[in-house]
Formats: structure tokens, sequence, C-alpha cells
């Protein structure tokens, strides 16, 4: 659901940092923690603090959110000094593999990534 925080959304949970997980960085309305599961050596994720289930779930009025996340995810992939080659990315919807339904943008580097689509 669209613009509520719950107890049972896991990224809720870390973005109010009840969970007590370390951010790698953060923002007024977005924050970037590791990727509990890493596919590549830097694996972060960057979340708004705000509960929202996807990128389907921001409106024109969230304009400004959607530029600090990306924003973010670049900050992030300048401190994790991998500005040789990264990819930012998200998964909406089931069938693009979206598991955790708060959207999350992955920042992905530190090795080779090869081509993009499958
Ligand atoms: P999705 O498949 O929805 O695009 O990505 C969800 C990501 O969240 C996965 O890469 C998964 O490893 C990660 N993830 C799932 N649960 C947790 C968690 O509790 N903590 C962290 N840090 N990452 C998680
Ligand atoms: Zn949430």
């Amino acid at each position: 659901m669209a613009g509520e925080s719950t107890s049972e959304c896991i990224f809720c949970r870390i973005a109010s940092g009840e969970l007590g997980v370390e951010f790698v960085a953060e923002s007024e309305h977005a924050v970037a923690f590791r990727d509990l599961q890493p596919q590549a050596p830097t694996h972060v994720l960057v979340v708004p603090r705000r509960h929202l289930s996807a990128l389907r779930d921001l409106d024109p009025d969230d304009a400004a959110l959607a530029g600090e996340l990306v924003l973010l995810a670049s900050e992030v992939a300048r401190r994790e000094g991998v500005l040789g080659g990264y990819r930012v990315l998200t998964n909406d919807g089931a069938e693009a593999g979206q598991t955790v339904f708060h959207l999350h943008f992955h920042v992905l580097g530190g090795r080779p990534l090869g081509a993009l689509l499958a």
C-alpha cells in the first residue's frame, strides 16, 4: 500500500532504525543499506523512508523524492568507490522478480556486470 508504514514491512522497519541496521548513506527522505544476500561486492539498497510498494506508486507529487532516491544511489556509488562502473535498478512487480514490496533501488558494482538484458 502506498504511503503506509507498516510493522509487517521489513524495509519500513529497517528505514525507521528499529532494527539497528547500519546505513551506508542517508538523506532526508531515503536511506541506503547493504543487501542481506549481496550479488556483487557492492550491493546496496536505496529505499524511501515512507512506504511505497514499488516504482508504480510514485506520482507527480513525488518528483522530488524520485530525484532524491536517484541522487542517493549515485552518492552510494561514489562512496563505495565503484565509479568505474555500476548499475542502479528496480524490480517492479513479481514478474520482474520483486520480492520485497517496499520500493527500492539496487546499487550494484565492484565486479564486471555483464549484459543487462536476458
Ligand atoms: P527484490 O527482489 O524485491 O528486487 O529485492 C529484494 C532484495 O532485498 C533482495 O536482494 C534481498 O536479498 C534483500 N533483502 C530481503 N530481506 C532483507 C533484509 O531483511 N535485509 C536486507 N538488508 N536485505 C534484504
Ligand atoms: Zn515499507
